[in-house]
């Protein structure tokens, strides 16, 4: 079985190019799996020689802050059951939010290896955000671009030695 990457942020960070990048048009008819809502969305993804199921999320589009704990709990069920790691996307221009602080709290309590993807990294346009990610507690994150394909061999080497 090809091994699960599943890509959570909040809404507006590059989730969904990022996904597009990875899967290009080779998008998985998956739609029969039980327990797949439309809030997700599988593609047979690769990356240089790496070939993996990617999963884009759409769980915290919502920005009712009220219902974010019903959410997480929701996607601690679905979403992240299966993955065998989480690509943790946040906007390095934007930098860190109390959403990412919210969705990082979370992420440590699953048992899914993580990894801290700073997107919209072009340039040195996202090199504060970077730094304040450390504070997560997720390690170090991989500077990106997905809408310029920037990034993706940094992306590549934090993912292989986890699949
Ligand atoms: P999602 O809500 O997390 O799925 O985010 P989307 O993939 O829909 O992207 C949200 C917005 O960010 C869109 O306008 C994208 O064009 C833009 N975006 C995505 N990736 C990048 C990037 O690498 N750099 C820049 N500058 N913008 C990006
Ligand atoms: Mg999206």
């Amino acid at each position: 079985k090809s091994p699960q990457v599943i890509i959570i942020g909040r809404p507006n960070v590059g989730k969904s190019t990022l996904f597009n990048r990875l899967v290009g048009k080779r998008l998985a008819l998956v739609d029969d799996q039980p327990g797949v809502t439309r809030d997700r969305r599988f593609g047979a993804a690769h990356l240089i020689d790496m070939e993996f199921t990617a999963v884009d999320t759409a769980g915290w589009e919502d920005d009712d802050p009220s219902s974010l704990p019903g959410r997480m709990r929701a996607q601690t069920e679905v979403s992240l059951k299966g993955a065998d790691v989480a690509l943790f996307v946040f906007d390095a221009r934007a930098g860190i939010t109390p959403l990412e602080e919210e969705i990082a709290r979370w992420l440590r309590g699953e048992n899914v290896p993580v990894v801290l993807v700073g997107n919209k990294a072009e340039g040195k346009t996202g090199d504060a955000g970077l730094l304040e990610s450390y504070a997560l507690g997720l390690g170090e994150p991989v500077p990106l671009s997905a809408e310029h394909g920037e990034g993706m061999v940094e992306l590549f080497e934090a993912l292989q030695p986890l699949l």
